[in-house]
């Protein structure tokens, strides 16, 4: 079996819209086809009577917030805005703002391709509000509060001001709205998440968006059994509009315990290993599904080429693996004898620590020219790349029977676009 190199999911609905966003190695990074109702809320009028323009989309992983986002970002530029501000309110969400500020720089430039006319310098940036944030007592940090109030009043100077928050923490936005409003600034402000709270005062700018549109539907049948989907934290998906085309593969379960009482005895664990990463068997078999089963490494696998994928393509994850450079190899949470497995069979890998801005930022724009190890698997912490997806996704489940219930589903599975492999550390009985 192979996946098509194409890094979507295509769905084609009555009346769709297709959008392109951001561009990698000359083709399409996103192609995307969006729903009606996705459509609504981007031409949905403001419903303040000032020229504000705020919407804060809620729904679960893969409903197209993002792409929403971006779209929005493009649709100011067409209208002369020339900074749009990318605020990360999340400790976790660098790598969301990361991409988010990439697509949007280069989608604009895309769309100014064969401009006859002059435009202004169009320039993203990123501002992490997350430092100036106190949890606890849902407010600014002391500093927090003088930084974010040297911020707005630079604002104010322009009196309109142009903010996207992808990932986002609900309470730092609307404190940041407010602080705005305070100062007299036109609020263009468009934010969105999976698990919000927002203030009373800001419900009515919310809007819920809740057709899965990243993962095929076996994987959308995973993510709407995670916690945080049952129990209405988060939107519950609702059925696409369309059939989408096919079920998308099956998951691949890979087996570490040794056996359970109903009699599977595909297991290999030795003493001492509780959790698939400090197997190296569990490495060296998915490995093995990986060049075998998905045909990864392939000599067709080059860009522009049918038919493959890559080693870019699979993010191996799963929760509390320490990827810090100087975790010694015999700590409980290194992956490192999972990753001796896979480099047995020959898999290139990089691991990446969410402490390595420069590491993160890469996998975000999923743009590896010029480093040593160019095409090979990612191996990092769930939440390190929240907010990104790959085609494969590897989820190394911790167990306890209930991480995947927990966080496996919603944080690791719902990345995957295609298909998902799924490593079982205890025979706990999965529904
Ligand atoms: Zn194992």
């Amino acid at each position: 079996m192979s996946l098509s190199t194409q890094p979507r999911l295509q769905l084609w609905t009555e009346g769709h819209v297709v959008h392109a966003v951001g561009e990698e190695h000359g083709r399409d990074l996103t192609r995307i086809a969006l729903f009606p109702r996705q459509v609504e809320l981007l031409e949905d009028t403001p419903d303040d009577d000032d020229d504000d323009d705020v919407r804060i989309l809620h729904g679960g992983p893969g409903t197209a917030k993002t792409i929403l986002l971006l779209l929005r970002g493009v649709s100011w530029s067409r209208d002369g805005c020339d900074t749009v501000f990318n605020i990360q309110t999340r400790h976790d969400g660098e790598a969301a703002a990361y991409l988010v500020s990439h697509q949007l720089r280069e989608t604009v430039a895309r769309a100014r391709q064969g401009d006859t006319v002059a435009q202004p310098v169009f320039t993203v940036q990123h501002v992490n509000m997350a430092p100036w944030w106190d949890q606890r007592n849902k407010d600014w940090t002391e500093e927090g509060r003088l930084a974010v109030a040297a911020w707005c009043d630079a604002r104010s100077e322009d009196r309109k001001v142009h903010i996207i928050a992808d990932e986002a923490n609900g309470h730092i936005i609307s404190h940041l709205y407010r602080e705005l409003k305070g100062r007299g600034c036109t609020v263009k402000l468009w934010a969105a998440g999976v698990k919000l709270k927002i203030p009373d005062d800001m419900t009515r700018y919310v809007r819920q968006i809740t057709a899965p549109l990243r993962c095929p539907p076996c994987v959308v049948r995973e993510v709407e059994q995670a916690n945080g989907m049952k129990h209405g934290r988060v939107p519950r998906y609702t059925k696409p509009p369309v059939k989408p085309p096919c079920d998308g593969p099956p998951v691949i379960t890979i087996t570490h315990y040794k056996e359970d009482y109903s009699g599977d005895r595909e297991g290999h664990q030795a003493e001492g290993e509780d959790v698939p990463w400090r197997c190296e068997e569990c490495g060296r078999r998915v490995a093995h599904t990986l060049l075998h089963t998905l045909h990864l490494g392939r000599h067709d696998n080059g860009p522009g080429e049918q038919g493959g994928l890559r080693y870019n393509d699979v993010f191996i994850m799963g929760p509390y693996i320490d990827c810090a450079p100087d975790t010694p190899d015999d700590n409980g949470d290194s992956p490192a004898p999972f990753i001796r497995g896979l480099r047995q069979l020959g898999i290139p890998t990089r691991v990446v620590h969410p402490g390595d801005s420069e590491a993160v930022r890469r996998v975000a724009e999923n743009s590896w020219t010029g480093v040593a190890v160019a095409d090979a698997v990612t191996i990092v912490e769930e939440r390190t790349v929240w907010g990104l997806e790959r085609k494969v996704v590897v989820y190394l489940d911790m167990g306890r029977g209930l991480d995947a219930d927990t966080t496996g589903r919603m944080v690791s599975m719902s990345r995957s676009t295609a298909q998902v492999v799924w490593v079982k550390p205890e025979p706990y009985r999965y529904r």
